[in-house]
């Protein structure tokens, strides 16, 4: 049995037995992986105390090639996340990212870039009052679509190609195309929503969230959720909890 060090961002926690807990985390160097942290709910044990979603820390584990379920040996967060359990929708955002990193990975399939990103949108709930962060979640959210190569197309029109400009006059984006519809295609989709310039110019160029209006952060937002639905044929249990707080803003 030989034990492995790693960073990892827990994004599952069950109770399991009197004092134990069974968690997923997704580890830096390693990806997703389930492991036990024994006597773990104990006030005493080496863990000091139960692991809660959302934290970040070096972990110790052990793990056999064929294991379904490792080990955990020893946790040292580095990250608590504690300012974001006192905020409601930041709160919501760090289940929400977890419940997405669960969805959108496999076991042991590694992606270092997404985890430095869903760390750093956790220090961005963490910092900032709950009326700033909508940009970081939609920033969030691109990383994640893009490292697990789930990115819509919002470059051109998914079915003609027609490059995409202010010249299009409407846009349209359709979640079974998995991206932009020009004027000329929409009426071949049923599913397609319409969208101002200023959000097809965010859903082009992600960074643009970041000075952009409410409404359009808002409807940037709605369209990726129903985006994630298609991609994962199911919609996340946190999403319309997440759509409800958004217009609370
Ligand atoms: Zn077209």
């Amino acid at each position: 049995m030989t034990l492995k060090k790693d960073k990892g961002l827990c994004i599952r926690a069950t109770d399991y037995s009197e004092s134990s807990q069974v968690l997923t985390f997704f580890t830096r160097a390693g990806g997703k992986i389930g492991v036990i942290a024994k006597g773990s709910r104990r006030p005493k044990s080496s863990f000091s105390g139960a692991i809660e979603v959302c934290t970040v820390g070096d972990m110790v584990f052990s793990l056999k090639d064929n294991d379904k379920l490792g080990t955990l040996t020893e946790f040292n967060p580095i990250f608590f996340g504690l300012e974001i359990r006192k905020k409601l929708f930041a709160l919501n955002c760090g289940f929400f990212a977890a419940e997405l990193l669960n969805l959108f990975t496999k076991e042991h399939d590694p992606h270092p870039a997404l985890f430095d990103d869903a760390v750093l949108f956790l220090h961005k709930l963490d910092e900032n009052p709950d009326n700033k962060v909508l940009p970081f979640l939609i920033l969030f959210e691109f990383s994640l679509l893009e490292n697990t190569g789930s990115q819509p197309a919002c470059g051109s029109c998914a079915n003609c190609k027609r490059k995409f400009d202010a010249d299009w006059k409407q846009f349209y984006f359709s979640p079974s195309a998995s991206g932009f519809i020009c004027r000329d295609c929409e009426a071949a989709f049923t599913d397609k929503k319409i969208m101002t310039f200023e959000c097809a110019c965010c859903l082009n160029q992600p960074s643009k969230v970041l000075n952009a209006q409410t409404a359009a952060l808002v409807a940037v937002e709605e369209i990726l959720i129903d985006y994630i639905t298609a991609v994962l044929e199911r919609r996340p249990k946190m999403a319309d909890m997440v759509l409800g707080l958004i217009k609370k803003l």
